[in-house]
């Protein structure tokens, strides 16, 4: 078997399409979407990702404000930026792009931008409302845009068994809540670094979802013929083949593709979802701020 192409790339294209209708309804009422993004200190990746956020924005005729703070920022100082943000009207999304430096506490910096503000699904009450089964608000960027990705594709998930590899706030866990919620009606199994019998896991496994962190650590061998693998990892491995001296891999290693029925390309996967799905929060927020 050789696995289909899960195009993050293509079906983020599509959400953009859509996503382009509904800010022109937005610009009809007066309201354009707007989206800040506070960035702390110089590590290159970050601002890699930054930069394709904002020029997503610009795509869309987005407005998008940039803030920079050096990387021995004070805590307090990014605490004033979020609050003067959530303060800030016609300004619908706030993202603080992770990492932030080790002095910092992230998650008490994400727990002050106002909820509705929340583009990132980060906050606890954006969380909550996945635990309950909620999805309908604001949902972390990464796993959404899988459930997308995995939707446009039109990949079956109810009753499938699925293995997450990874239990982050960020993608792991949230993505084991909508894989499980009702409607989408997988049965999710949660591996992380303690898990014993990982590969065993994933053998039985309909759907694989990879968000480690360790290159092309999923090998063929893993995978059930036939399954649907998402890869969500983004590492920098050293190539001297390469003129820069690095290339991009992913948490699972190309042969996978010789076993599934579907995988996600890294990049060209679910970086560009991400991405969308961030673009369709800020809409959302924009919606809400003339609805309510
Ligand atoms: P974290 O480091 O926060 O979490 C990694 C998770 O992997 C942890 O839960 C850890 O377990 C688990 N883990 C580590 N080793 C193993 C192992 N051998 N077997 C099973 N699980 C293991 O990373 P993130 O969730 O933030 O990111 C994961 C990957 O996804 C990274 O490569 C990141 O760059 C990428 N990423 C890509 C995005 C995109 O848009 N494509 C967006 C966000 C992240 P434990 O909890 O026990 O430590």
């Amino acid at each position: 078997m050789v696995a289909q192409r899960l195009d993050g790339k293509a079906c983020a294209a599509e959400v953009e399409e859509e996503l382009l209708i509904r800010i022109t309804a937005c610009k009809e009422k007066g309201i354009k979407p707007h989206l800040a993004v506070i960035i702390v200190g110089d590590d290159p990746a970050s601002h890699v990702y930054v930069g394709s956020k904002v020029r997503a924005c610009e795509r869309l005729g987005i407005q998008s404000t940039h803030i920079e703070l050096s990387a021995d920022s004070t805590e307090e100082q990014v605490r004033d930026a979020i609050f003067s943000l959530n303060e800030q009207t016609g300004l619908h999304g706030i993202l603080v792009q992770s990492p932030l430096p080790n002095h910092m506490d992230e998650e008490a910096l994400t727990d002050l931008i106002d909820p509705v503000k929340d583009v990132d699904g980060f906050h606890p009450q954006n969380l909550g409302r996945l635990v309950q089964g909620r999805l309908d608000g604001m949902l972390p960027c990464t796993p959404s845009g899988v459930m997308r990705m995995l939707s446009w594709a039109g990949i079956e998930t109810e009753g499938k068994t699925a293995v997450i590899l990874g239990r982050s706030r960020i993608v792991g866990m949230p993505q084991s809540l909508l894989l499980g919620a009702k409607g989408i009606d997988s049965t999710v199994t949660v591996a992380h670094s303690r898990t014993k019998n990982t590969a065993d896991l994933c053998a039985n496994a309909d759907i694989v979802i990879a968000a480690v962190g360790r290159p092309e650590m999923v090998t063929a061998d893993w995978i059930k013929e036939g399954a649907v693998v998402v890869d969500v990892g983004i590492n920098r491995v050293d190539d001297s083949t390469r003129e820069r001296g690095w290339r991009l891999a992913g948490d699972v290693h190309p042969d996978v593709a010789s076993k599934a029925s579907w995988l996600s390309p890294v990049p060209g996967g679910v970086g560009p979802m991400t991405i969308a799905m961030l673009m369709e929060n800020t809409v959302r927020a924009a919606e809400q701020s003339y609805t309510v």
